[in-house]
């Protein structure tokens, strides 16, 4: 069977949707996805292909081939297909720490059973490339086919393509790629996805002239995975740092990469827990793609913000996602519900990225919708922002009392036991204040219906978060003020000390570097609600670390006062010193390169992107010794 051409696009345009769709049509669907993808032109992204359409397949039909083998490629190669010199197997894939931490136990067991200490181990990872996969045995280039024959595209080395850090030939297993900040300028409106690029190189007929020029410019590559820069450390460094890992082996090439690639590197383990048909068991990628899926809505709950905002909870039919399961998502804003539809039996597009809380992407099919008009919490005649459904009633809304409190602590960060249960209890007993809070004895709580225990655990909590040092921004930032974000209030008190900023008027606020109008206005405000609060609460002694004056505390000023500079790269030293003392001089630490950057200093394994931005903004890139040189460091 073969789908019409209509469906097959009604299908990517979604507007069919996979329930619409038979068993058979959805097989039929992702067979012709896969030999599209296989032959250089994708008709959905892969992303799409993996999370929706595979995984739908695996859900409805566990058996289906296209599941179960390393698939042969399709058309596009008329040879002949070779005996690889090595089997060639695809990787086992995981798409949370959770499922990585299955894995690790798998490795515990052949360890245990062979007699290897797991702390001894090495884990290696590398960024995995999403490529043309080939293997170069020094005299031919093969495609990896099935995984046992592939056929011989040696042609593309002799068209002049290069071997990554222009090493020899010979090196095995790898990938063809093309530089990602390349393609972005030089082929992406000729290509859509770089699938199709990486495909056109390979090809019998004649060579794209943009190919030949990105094979000449070296864009285009043969990378060997030998020659894949890596991290390595023990398992236990793994569990540890795990997200902090990924993200820096993402980024430790200027190709496409899907994901990062953890292997043991002992040949004794690695013997012994070999490989199944498809994969080598002592090898797992950890695949952070957008996983998405399409979710009946079973019913939207209104739920009321700390700042009176009003945001849409919806129960869902539980769904699989990243390796969780998935009952129910927040929707940004109520425009969604009234602008979308996000009614009862609609169906939306949920996405969740790693580790990250799942999201409502779109609406896919409406369902009529319910708009509360009443805040479910007070009573309160709602209101709209914009997009925004709003409760004013900020003074005495019981969610919006709670959630304050409760924000408090979570920006203090300093003690334990103030979470949600603790403050609801609290609020039960007519504590609406933070203020409140800090007056509470031991018995007080005990009265409230704590337990003994939990009672003097509240009190030692409360008397920690008061004598420990915490930055006097983040204090302030605990009042939750809007527009006041630790990174706002920091930046307010490297131009005026804490006690000062409450007499502050709006057009100091908005002359301080990042602040505008707007928003100095709203802080102006913000700050007027809390002062009395505040002063309250400042009465109790916290221990603040006070920043540092920029401007005032240093007569003379340092030549890199007042200048933005943006570290990149691995440093020798700690980067977190390094950004103190840089504060301490009075220079604006940013994340991302722009035009109003001043310096840009890098360490080790800088990326490309950040590279080309400073260039194309004429910016002055400096060692990590020059600048500390000219910080007299
Ligand atoms: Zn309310």
């Amino acid at each position: 069977m073969s789908l019409s051409q209509d469906l097959v696009q009604s299908i990517i345009r979604q507007d069919i949707l996979l329930n619409d769709l038979s068993d058979q049509e959805l097989a039929e669907f992702c067979q012709q996805a896969n030999a599209a993808y296989r032959d250089g032109n994708p008709i959905i992204s892969d992303q799409d292909y993996d999370f929706i359409y595979l995984a739908e397949l695996n859900k409805r039909l566990p058996q289906h081939p296209l599941l179960h083998s390393v698939e042969p490629e399709g058309q596009g190669f008329s040879d002949e297909k070779v005996l690889l010199p090595e089997i060639m197997l695809s990787t086992d894939k995981a798409y949370s720490w959770a499922e990585i931490g299955k894995w690790i136990e798998r490795v515990e067991k052949a360890c245990i059973e062979i007699g290897i200490d797991i702390t001894t181990l090495s884990i290696k990872a590398t960024p995995k490339l999403d490529g043309f996969a080939g293997y170069d045995d020094g005299q031919h280039l093969y495609t990896r086919g099935d995984g046992k024959k592939g056929s011989d595209i040696t042609r593309v080395f002799d068209r002049g393509l290069q071997v990554f850090n222009l090493s020899d030939r010979g090196q095995g297993a790898g990938e063809i790629v093309v530089k990602k900040s390349y393609f972005e300028q030089y082929l992406s409106s000729d290509f859509e996805y770089p699938r199709n690029f990486q495909a056109s190189l390979i090809k019998e007929k004649s060579l794209d002239e943009k190919a030949q020029q990105a094979i000449n410019d070296q864009a285009a590559l043969f990378v060997p995975f030998a020659q894949l820069p890596v991290w390595q450390g023990s398992i236990v460094e793994l569990t540890k740092n795990f997200e902090n890992i990924v993200t820096e082996v993402l980024s430790l090439v200027d190709f496409d990469v899907d994901g990062v690639v953890f292997e043991l590197t002992d040949p004794t383990i690695k013997q012994h827990m070999g490989a199944n048909r498809k994969f080598h068991r002592w090898q797992i990628a950890f695949k952070e793609n957008k996983d998405k899926a399409q979710v009946r809505v079973l019913g939207v709950m209104p739920q009321v913000g700390r700042t009176g905002k009003i945001t849409p909870v919806a129960e869902l039919e539980p769904t699989q996602l990243s390796g969780a399961t998935i009952v129910r998502a927040t929707g940004h804003h109520y425009g969604l519900v009234k602008d979308q539809g996000l009614g009862v039996g609609s169906i939306i597009e949920l996405t969740r990225s790693g580790l990250v809380i799942p999201k409502i992407n779109k609406v896919l099919k409406p369902a009529p919708v319910q708009i509360p008009d009443q805040c479910p919490s007070c009573g309160e005649l709602l209101t709209w922002e914009s997009d925004f459904l709003m409760c004013l009633n900020h003074v005495n809304c019981p969610a919006q009392v709670i959630g304050k409190m409760e924000y408090f602590f979570k920006i203090l960060a300093n003690n334990d036991g103030f979470g949600i249960a603790t403050i609801k209890k609290l609020y039960d007993h007519d504590i609406r204040k933070i203020s409140q809070i800090y007056t509470l004895n031991q018995s007080d709580f005990i009265n409230m219906g704590f337990g003994d225990k939990t009672s003097a655990n509240l009190i030692t909590q409360l008397q920690r978060s008061t004598t420990e040092q915490i930055e006097d921004w983040r204090f302030l930032a605990a009042f939750g003020v809007n527009r006041m974000g630790t990174g706002n209030c920091e930046n307010l008190l490297r131009s005026y000390t804490i006690k000062d900023i409450f007499t502050l008027e709006k057009t100091q606020i908005a002359d301080i570097d990042g602040f505008a109008e707007l928003t100095a206005a709203l802080i102006v405000d913000g700050l007027a609600n809390i002062r009395e609060e505040f002063g309250r609460l400042f009465h109790y002694q916290f221990n603040l670390e006070l920043t540092q004056l920029s401007i005032n505390a240093n007569s003379v000023l340092h030549e890199l006062s007042g200048k933005k500079i943006v570290f990149t790269g691995k440093m020798q030293g700690s980067r977190e010193v390094m950004k103190k003392n840089a504060k301490n001089l009075g220079i604006q630490i940013a994340s991302s390169v722009t035009g109003k950057t001043d310096y840009l200093v890098v360490g080790d394994k800088v990326g490309q992107k950040k590279i080309q931005a400073a260039e194309k903004f004429g910016l002055t890139i400096l060692s990590e010794q020059d600048y500390l040189a000219m910080i007299g460091e």
